[in-house]
C-alpha cells in the first residue's frame, strides 16, 4: 500500500527538518508518494499569495499532509498559514504531546503531558478593528459547538490512549462569558465520561506556575486557541525545547502534522535545526494512518539516538547537523 502525502516544505528551517523526515519515514518501508506544495513565504514570492488554492486541494485530496513551519509577518502583512487552514480544513483540534526524552537534560524527569487545543476559533478569530484612532478592539469568539467537539475530542483521546485526567484550563473568573462557556461544555461532556476518565479545572495563570512546579502531576491539558499555543510552548521548555514538541491538527476529514516549533530565523539554511519534532510529527502521522508499528518503531530509533547522546543538534548541546541527526535515526531503524 502506497500512501500518497501532501508535503508543505514552509520556510525558513523547514525545508531542512521537512527532508530529514523524509527520508526517516521512508526507511521505514511504507511506500509513500510525496505531492509537494508550497505555501508561506516562499509562495507569497513566486506565487503572490502565502496560501495558494492547489495547497487546499492537495489536502482535501489526499487528507493527510506533513508540513514545515511557515512564516508569519509580525503586526502587518499577510495572515498565518497555520491559521488560515486550520480554520478553512476546519482542523479544529491541535495535539502536542511532550514527555521527557532519554538523554535529554531538561529541569524535569517523568514529564508525560499531551496538550489538546481548540483550533478554530477564540482571539484567532482574526477579528480586529480600530474603534477610533488609539483604540483597538480584538473579539475574542467562543462557542458551544466548538468548545463541546474540542472537549470530546480530549475525553476520547484519553480514553483511547489510556489517559486518566484532563484538566480544562481557563480564566473564567475574568472573561466569565466566554471561558464560562468554554467550562460549561467542558463539564457535560466530562460527565459523560465520569468513572473512567477524571476531570478538573486549572485558571491559566496558576496551571503555568504549577507546571513549572512539579509537571508530572499533569496528564492532559484541555484549552482554548490562543492558552494552548502559550501553554504548549511552556510545555516543550519543560522536556528539553522546540526542537523536540510534535505536533498534529486533526479534523473530521483532514489531518496536518507539523512540529510544534516556528521557521526559526536565526539558524535557517544552516543544516543546524534540530529535526526530531518534525521527525516525531511523522510518526504521529504514521499512527494516524493505521502504521502504529512504525510509528513506533521511528519513536524508539529517536529514543535510541537521543539516549545514545553521541549524535545531538546544538539545541541539545551537541555540535551535529540536522541532516546528520536524520542519518543517525535511520541507521537505527
Ligand atoms: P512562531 O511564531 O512561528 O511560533 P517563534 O518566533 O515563536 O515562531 P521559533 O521559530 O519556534 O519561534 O523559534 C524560537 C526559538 O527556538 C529560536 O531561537 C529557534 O532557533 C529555536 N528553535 C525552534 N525550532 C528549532 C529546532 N527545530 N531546532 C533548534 N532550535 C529551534
Amino acid at each position: 500500500m502506497t500512501y500518497t502525502v501532501t508535503l508543505i516544505p514552509g520556510d525558513g528551517i523547514g525545508p531542512e527538518v521537512v527532508s530529514a523526515a523524509v527520508r526517516v519515514l521512508q526507511a521505514t518501508g511504507i511506500g509513500f508518494e510525496w505531492e509537494t506544495v508550497q505555501a508561506g513565504l516562499v509562495a507569497l514570492g513566486k506565487e503572490g499569495m502565502p496560501l495558494p488554492p492547489n495547497v487546499l486541494e492537495s489536502v482535501r485530496r489526499n487528507r493527510v499532509a506533513l508540513k514545515g513551519p511557515t512564516g508569519t509577518p509580525v503586526a502587518g502583512g499577510h495572515r498565518s498559514v497555520n491559521v488560515e487552514m486550520r480554520k478553512t480544513l476546519d482542523l479544529y483540534a491541535n495535539v502536542r504531546p511532550v514527555h521527557t526524552m532519554p538523554g535529554v537534560k531538561s529541569r524535569y524527569e517523568d514529564v508525560d503531558i499531551v496538550v489538546i487545543r481548540e483550533n478554530t476559533e477564540d482571539l484567532y478569530s482574526g477579528l480586529e478593528h480600530v474603534v477610533v484612532p488609539g483604540v483597538v478592539e480584538s473579539l475574542k469568539i467562543i462557542t458551544e459547538k466548538a468548545s463541546t467537539r474540542i472537549a470530546k475530542y480530549a475525553f476520547d483521546y484519553a480514553r483511547k490512549n489510556g489517559r486518566k485526567r484532563v484538566t480544562a484550563v481557563h480564566k473564567a473568573n475574568i472573561m466569565k462569558l466566554s471561558d464560562g462557556l468554554f467550562l460549561d461544555c467542558c463539564r457535560k461532556v466530562a460527565e459523560e465520561h465520569k468513572g473512567v476518565v477524571v476531570y478538573d479545572e486549572m485558571i491559566v495563570d496558576n496551571t503555568c506556575m504549577q507546571l513549572v512546579l512539579d509537571p508530572t502531576r499533569f496528564d492532559m491539558l484541555l484549552l482554548e486557541n490562543l492558552y494552548g499555543d502559550i501553554v504548549s510552548d511552556l510545555c516543550a521548555g519543560l522536556v528539553g525545547g522546540l526542537g523536540l514538541a510534535a505536533g498534529a491538527n486533526v479534523g473530521v476529514e483532514q489531518a496536518i502534522f507539523e512540529a510544534v516549533h516556528g521557521t526559526a530565523p536565526d539558524i535557517a539554511g544552516k543544516n543546524a535545526a534540530n529535526p526530531i519534532a518534525m521527525i516525531l510529527s511523522g510518526a504521529m502521522m504514521l499512527d494516524h494512518l493505521g502504521e502504529q508499528a512504525a510509528g513506533r518503531r521511528v519513536r524508539d530509533a529517536v529514543d535510541k539516538v537521543l539516549a545514545e547522546g553521541r549524535k545531538l543538534t546544538r539545541d541539545l548541546g551537541g555540535t551535529a547537523s540536522t541532516s546528520e541527526i536524520a542519518e543517525a535515526i535511520v541507521e537505527k531503524l
